[in-house]
């Protein structure tokens, strides 16, 4: 099976939301497959029922404490109370935009656990410690700060690869990049879990209908995250629909 995953990021009010779910036709695709979506939260609601059974929805971000004085936020207790079922933690905009740091991503990994959500824990390199060929040190420090706290929970959880350099840029990793560093993922969960190989781990990055195929077929690539193709609800539907032929 794989998953895809779309991001729509501050994108799609709750009309929008509708009308995607209206459009989404997902009758080609193998129910294997997990599909997944993360509307904003002001589209939380309504994603959760215009969406088919089949899709999940997801919150991007959680607070790291279940409730207070924090205005503006979003605990993972609400999320899970409004229906989201996973949670993106780390996405290389909530890193590099509102300067989380990997102390942060833990937190909000613990909280998006304590409330049955299922993390999807975002790393990737930038374009500057990519050209420094530090690619492994990058994924690693950042999977190191959450892995006891996700190997301790117990429960399912997803790595995202996404290359910074490859956000919103039109440019994609190569199938030989993304697979060897989802194989350096896959090397350090092998260290501290007995379930490793169950661990979806996407790659995200510009990816659109005509290269989903082929990031897909890559080794280790489980499925794709995927941002501003995963507005449309065609092209979101042709992405996935170009799973068959990969993912675990
Ligand atoms: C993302 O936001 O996770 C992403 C991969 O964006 P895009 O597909 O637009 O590059």
């Amino acid at each position: 099976m794989a998953v895809v995953a779309g991001n729509w990021k501050m994108n799609h009010g709750p009309e929008a939301a509708r009308a995607f779910f209206a459009e989404l036709d997902l009758d080609d695709v193998s129910e294997e497959h997990e599909i997944v979506v993360f509307p904003t939260d002001l589209s939380l609601g309504t994603a959760v029922a215009a969406a088919p059974t089949r899709v999940s929805i997801g919150v991007q971000n959680v607070h790291p404490e279940d409730s207070g004085a924090f205005t503006g936020a979003t605990s993972a207790a609400l999320a899970a109370e409004a229906g989201a079922r996973y949670a993106l933690v780390g996405h290389s905009e909530r890193r590099h935009l509102f300067g989380e740091t990997d102390e942060e991503t833990e937190r909000k990994v613990a909280a998006a656990l304590r409330h049955g959500l299922t993390p999807v824990l975002c790393v990737g390199e930038t374009l500057d410690e990519r050209r420094a060929g530090r690619v492994e040190d990058v994924v690693l420090r950042q999977l190191d700060a959450v892995l006891e706290t996700l190997a301790d929970g117990g429960a399912r959880f997803l790595l995202a690869y996404e290359p910074v350099w490859a956000i919103g840029t039109g440019e994609t990793a190569t199938p030989a990049d993304a697979s060897a560093a989802h194989a350096t993922l896959r090397g350090r969960l092998r260290t501290r879990l007995a379930g490793a190989n169950d661990v979806p781990i996407l790659y995200g990055g510009s990816v659109k209908p005509d290269n989903a195929a082929e990031l897909l077929g890559a080794d280790e690539v489980d499925g794709v995250l995927v941002g501003g193709a995963s507005l449309d609800a065609a092209s979101f539907a042709q992405i996935a629909r170009a799973v068959d032929g990969g993912g675990v």
